[in-house]
Parts: C-alpha cells; sequence; structure tokens
C-alpha cells in the first residue's frame, strides 16, 4: 500500500475514493462524515439528552465515542442504555465491554433485561420457538424505546452503520413491510412514547466502523449470537457483501434510494401511530407487536 498522502505510513486504503490514509487523517476523515451526517439530516439540537444504544459490539462503543467527541462541540447530554437478552455465553461479554467503554468516557449506563421486562431471557424463549430471531427483535425493540424513556432521553442513538442501513432497507421490501420502512427514517418525529430515533454512523461503511474501533482501543468480541444461523439478516448480508463484491457502490445506492423516498414514506405514515390498547405503548394497530409476541410465547 502507497503511503498518505502526508507522507505517514498508510493504515487503510479506501478503494471507493482510491486513497491510502494514514491513523491520523483515516480518524479525521471518519469523525468529519459523521458530523456531517449529523448536520445534515439534523440529528442534534442543543440541550438534547441522548441515549445511546449500546450492546458493547463494535459499531455501539463506535457511536458512543463519537457522540462524545461531538458532545465537546454541541451541549447535549448522554445516557447509554444495553438491553441484556439473556444469552449465555454470548452477552455477558459485551456487556462488560460496555460499562468500560462508558466508564472510560464517564458517561452513565442503565441496562434493562429480558427477564425483567418481557418476563423470560431469550435462551428460554428460544427453547419454545425455532426462529428466535423474530421474538429478539421484538422485545428488544420495545425495551430499548422504554429504557430510553425511562432514563428522561428525548432521542435514541443506534449504531447502525452503511451496511445494517442497506439490509434493513431491502429486508423491508423483501417483508413488504413499508411502515416499518418509515419508521426506520430518524426524521419521524417521536412522541410522547415513542423516543426519535437517530443513526449517526448510517453513511459509515461497517469495515471503517471496525477499523475506527480497533484505532480507538475498543476490544472487540468478535463472537456471533448462537442464534445468529436464524437471522434472516445473516441471509441478506451475505447477498449484498456478494453483490458489493461484484457490483461497488451498490449498499451506497440502497441507502440513498431510501434517503429519496424517506420523506414520502414519513408522510404517508406519520399519522399511523397510535397507542397499544393493552401496554399502552407506541404501535401501528390496536396491540402492539410485543404484546402479541409475549402472549404468543405465554411469557408474561
Ligand atoms: Fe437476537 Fe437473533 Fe440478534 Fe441473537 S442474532 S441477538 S437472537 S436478533
Amino acid at each position: 500500500m502507497d503511503d498518505c498522502f502526508c507522507g505517514q505510513k498508510a493504515v487503510v486504503f479506501l478503494h471507493y475514493s482510491g486513497r491510502p490514509l494514514c491513523e491520523e487523517h483515516f480518524i479525521r476523515m471518519f469523525d468529519k462524515r459523521v458530523r456531517g451526517t449529523v448536520r445534515e439530516r439534523r440529528m442534534l439540537k442543543k440541550g438534547d439528552r441522548i441515549a445511546v444504544g449500546l450492546s458493547g459490539g463494535k459499531d455501539s462503543c463506535v457511536l458512543l465515542h463519537s457522540l462524545a467527541r461531538l458532545k465537546e462541540d454541541i451541549p447535549i447530554e448522554l445516557v447509554a442504555v444495553s438491553i441484556d437478552e439473556g444469552i449465555e455465553g454470548y452477552r455477558e461479554k459485551t456487556l462488560k465491554i460496555a460499562a468500560r467503554e462508558c466508564e472510560k468516557l464517564g458517561i452513565e449506563h442503565a441496562v434493562f433485561s429480558f427477564k425483567e421486562g418481557a418476563g423470560k431471557a431469550m435462551d428460554e424463549i428460544a427453547q419454545k420457538k425455532n426462529i428466535p430471531c423474530s421474538y429478539c427483535g421484538v422485545i428488544r425493540r420495545y425495551l430499548i424505546n422504554k429504557g430510553a424513556r425511562e432514563v428522561g432521553a428525548n432521542k435514541l442513538a443506534i449504531g447502525h452503520n452503511l451496511d445494517d442501513t442497506a439490509q434493513t432497507v431491502l429486508m423491508n421490501i423483501m417483508r413488504n413491510e413499508p411502515s416499518r420502512l418509515a419508521r426506520f427514517s430518524e426524521c419521524m418525529e417521536g412522541n410522547a412514547r415513542f423516543v426519535q430515533r437517530i443513526r449517526p454512523l448510517m453513511r459509515t461503511p461497517e469495515k471503517e466502523v471496525a477499523i475506527y474501533a480497533m484505532l480507538k482501543g475498543i476490544e472487540l468480541d468478535n463472537k456471533d449470537c448462537p442464534y445468529a444461523p436464524f437471522a434472516f439478516r445473516g441471509h441478506v448480508r451475505k447477498m449484498l457483501n456478494e453483490t458489493e463484491e461484484r457490483y461497488p457502490g451498490t449498499k451506497y445506492k440502497i441507502a440513498n434510494s431510501f434517503f429519496e423516498m424517506e420523506e414520502g414514506l414519513r408522510n404517508m405514515y406519520k399519522d399511523k401511530i397510535s397507542k397499544c390498547d393493552s401496554c399502552g405503548e407506541p404501535c401501528s394497530g390496536e396491540t402492539c407487536m410485543f404484546c402479541k409476541t409475549v402472549s404468543l410465547l405465554s411469557i408474561k
């Protein structure tokens, strides 16, 4: 690999721009892009209290560091929120990493568990159901929204990177779920019960998030969830990575198509968030997916 344009040894080669970059210039480029995404999509404003969804994986830890940097310029408050699904041999380690990163940055950290919030840990649910990820996703989304409200946040930052963005767009199209795609838009305004989501890393490729994490000394846990082979997302990820390899820029193009469509989608579904008859949490019908899931599993 050639040296960086500044003459320093390059640590990364960015294929899409044809540029080798040294550590300093890579970090500078990375921070600038996150800052640009936040500014362009008006994600933050003075006085915001941001709940940072922190699993302890690379994306959420990098997000925490990026927001902590932004906090030096924008007067915002940060509080990290983790969800413990109760997956033995997997979640304990990332929760420890999450706690350590919060301590390093002096950020308050709250943990909410499936066991407490839904009555059963994921390991118990997986014994009964053979598609654990769909249950896990519903319960996690419900608990993180509720958790963000409980810590007094007005926004919830999620560590979705560019790859996650492209996967989510495709998954919602493949499942014919346009209302969920509309809710993916962070500009969808929050209300008293639905905390507005922001995704500052949504334009950043996953590989670059991993490099940034390593350069920042963030401990990485590369162990996959034992239920990952059941995840639809895993299938879409593989398909997208193969397509990207053959047709570079595909992930950017999918994300950009979503940005073009999101205003229309948002307008179409903005009045369709109602209150669940059973628990009072936000939903698009009469009963929310969490209550339906809990009753289906007979776990509460
Ligand atoms: Fe939950 Fe499935 Fe992700 Fe594991 S792979 S954390 S079960 S959604």
